[in-house]
């Protein structure tokens, strides 16, 4: 349900001003309603016309943005899942165009399978391990 939340809600969301339970409800809500995603990026851009709120400032100078590494876990899938949440929510939502662009960098240096990758690593380190230790008992 879209309505269930005022708009000083969703630009508390934008500022990133509420608990976490309710920046995760709001997440959700947003994952799942196409009106609800329009009207949040309708009162972004209303105020990204007026140029001088708190989440606008946050994101001129990057205060609100992951670091790198961070960014790196996120494409990994090894965030827990508050933050990647978040950087969700940072890259698409707020639309911060710095971290699109770290990502899109982080990813373009990685293998696109890179978890097929890791898992021929991890079968070619179980079989050269058992060759190795061949009469060591597995747990
Ligand atoms: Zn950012």
């Amino acid at each position: 349900m879209s309505t269930q939340f005022t708009d000083a809600e969703l630009l508390a969301y934008l500022d990133e001003g509420l608990p976490v339970t309710r920046m995760t409800a709001i997440e959700a809500a947003l994952r799942d309603s196409e009106p609800l995603r329009l009207r949040t990026a309708e009162l972004r851009d209303q105020r990204e016309a007026q140029g001088h709120t708190v989440g606008e400032i946050w994101r001129r100078s990057r205060l609100s943005c992951p670091t790198r590494h961070q960014l790196g876990s996120y494409l990994l899938g090894a965030l827990e899942t508050n933050l990647a949440q978040y950087i969700l929510f940072h890259v698409e939502t707020v639309g911060c165009r710095y971290c699109a662009a770290n990502i899109e960098d982080l990813r373009a240096s990685q293998p696109a399978d890179s978890a097929e990758t890791a898992q021929r690593r991890q079968k070619f380190f179980q079989s050269s391990a058992g060759h190795m230790r061949k009469r060591r008992e597995r747990d």
